[in-house]
């Protein structure tokens, strides 16, 4: 039920029946947007696949080079698709920053995995003017709720 439906309801029933004063509707709306609200956040969670640890949020996604989405290949050949990350909390930064076959011209990186399994999970970038997280799609999950 969303927040619209659920207030409709209390609207027309109760105030009808004057189960609860107006000042109480108030306060339950409040705990109900609230709840949705939380609901809606958790629904925008990034975890890591192999522990489910909480990484990120898709409202941390950002724009680098135009995309939040980028495929790549490394010099011996495998493909990695990452998405492109303002922060993420729950990664720890592994070895010392390089710039040596950067996919990001202008920005050395480090190895970012998981901070509770230590799972490879991507990159940390960072150039004079900005940092971000390129996170690799196959070992996070987006959107829990529908997995
Ligand atoms: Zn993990």
């Amino acid at each position: 039920m969303d927040f619209d439906s659920v207030n409709k309801f209390i609207s027309t029933h109760y105030r009808l029946l004057r189960k609860f004063s107006d000042k109480e509707i108030l306060e339950i709306n409040e705990e109900i947007s609230q709840k949705i609200f939380i609901e809606e956040k958790e629904k925008n969670d990034v975890l890591c696949r192999v522990c489910k640890y909480n990484i990120s949020s898709l409202d941390e996604m950002i724009e680098v080079n135009g995309s939040h989405q980028h495929t790549f290949k490394n010099p011996v050949g495998i493909v990695y698709r990452i998405r492109c990350f303002s922060s993420a909390s729950g990664c720890m930064l592994i070895g010392a920053p390089t710039t040596a076959n950067t996919w990001f011209p202008g920005f050395s990186w480090n190895f970012a995995l998981c901070s509770q399994c230590f799972s490879h999970l991507g990159w940390f970038y960072q150039s004079a003017q900005m940092t971000f997280f390129g996170l690799i799609l196959e070992n996070i999950i987006e959107n829990p709720s529908t997995h």
